[in-house]
């Protein structure tokens, strides 16, 4: 189905400068072309990626309209859009090729092909959706840049999903919650009557401990240094809590879980963080890396206690999704009570983005959700 659009006024945030504020502007956004999709974004969840990129951590090209973690309604599609149709609500996710041998396995989300679909700051030819008045700003974020009234994605990575879910608070699911939940369901396989713990109960963090208790784990061990999050991980799944300012973590964890846990998951990007994950593990247990730590950074662990014990260490991006299946299937666990991420959410009008970006950096939200103006 083809729509013909001209390209359109768009209010995008704006990140000019390293560690900079958002700044909301004025710009025009094309019509979709090809297999893309012109999606009008009704919210979009802000990450720690996002932050990543403003703080240059990752060599991703400024001045940037950050954002992958859009929701919204199909407006237009090109030419060559299977699937989808103006008044499709979707969920906007990473993009991927689908032609590497990576995705030809189904692993989207280790696509060999995955940097420059989603960090270059361009299209694969160099083009922009978003035009400015002031010159050349980066796009095509996550294949979205959803910091912004329109944003323009691939069929590939606009997530289609059903019309009675909450729109507005469905964007993280395209990156943070699905990277949390994913890697206890799809990555590590975790299993009833198993041991779990959690390394930082953020949103990748907390995400993790709901899908622990779907799977039907018996221990699920959160661990952070913030209170508050602490209590919120007992509200909606673990088990137990540890503060790791008070508590020996590994220790603690030994002791709750007969010697170690069988899976664990280190979201905190810290080295030191993920050698407490690798040390807690029981014997034959599975620690997954799901942080985005700065390039260069090393794990060091004992060699002894991972060989004797038999232990895994693995990384995982983005839960191992698939995300036309993944997403909605969180939705539907989200609609029976399940799976309750709203807990995790807090929503913020478009021109607050720079206080959700502090709210979120100083631990008072977990999981911002930037509203558009409609
Ligand atoms: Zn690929
Ligand atoms: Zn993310």
């Amino acid at each position: 189905m083809t729509t013909v659009v001209e390209s359109r006024p768009v209010k995008a945030a704006v990140v000019r400068a390293e560690r900079g504020a958002f700044s909301i502007e004025d710009a025009t956004i094309a019509a979709p072309g090809g297999d893309e999709v012109l999606v009008r974004i009704v919210a979009a969840g802000m990450c720690h990626t996002d932050m990543v990129i403003r703080d240059q951590i990752y060599p991703v090209p400024l001045p940037i309209v950050l954002g992958h973690e859009g929701s919204g309604i199909v407006e237009a599609v090109g030419e060559r859009v299977a699937g989808l149709e103006p008044g499709d609500h979707v969920v906007l996710t990473f993009d991927s090729c689908g032609f590497c041998r990576t995705c030809q396995h189904g692993v989207a989300a280790a696509c060999r092909n995955f940097n420059p679909l989603n960090f270059a700051g361009a299209r694969n030819d160099g083009s922009h959706a978003l035009s400015f008045a002031s010159g050349s700003v980066n796009d095509r974020f996550f294949g979205q840049s959803s910091f912004a009234t329109y944003a323009i994605a691939t069929a590939r990575n606009a997530i289609k999903v059903r019309r009675d879910a909450p729109l507005e608070l469905l964007g993280p699911l395209g990156c943070g919650i699905q990277t949390g939940a994913g890697t206890v369901l799809n990555a590590l396989r975790v299993s009833a009557g198993s041991s779990f713990a959690a390394f930082g109960a953020g949103a990748v963090g907390l995400s993790a401990v709901m899908a622990a208790r779907v799977a039907g784990a018996t221990t699920i061990v959160a661990v952070d240094v913030v209170p508050e999050r602490l209590s919120l991980a007992l509200e909606i799944g673990a088990t137990h809590v540890v503060d790791g300012r008070k508590e020996d973590v590994v220790e603690a964890i030994r002791a709750l879980a007969g010697g170690g846990v069988d899976y664990a998951i280190e979201s905190t990007a810290r080295a030191d963080v993920a050698a407490q994950a690798v040390a807690a593990l029981g014997a034959r247990g599975t620690c997954a890396i799901v942080g985005a730590s700065a390039p260069g950074t090393e794990l060091v662990c004992d060699i002894n206690d991972v060989m004797q014990n038999g232990k895994t260490i693995r990384g995982v991006v983005e839960g191992d999704s698939v995300p036309a299946f993944f997403i909605p299937q969180l939705i539907d666990l989200h609609l029976q009570g399940r799976f309750p991420f709203d807990r995790l959410t807090r929503v913020y009008a478009f021109d607050a983005i720079n206080e959700a970006a502090a709210d979120s950096e100083e631990g008072r939200t977990i999981k911002p959700i930037i509203r558009m103006p409609s």
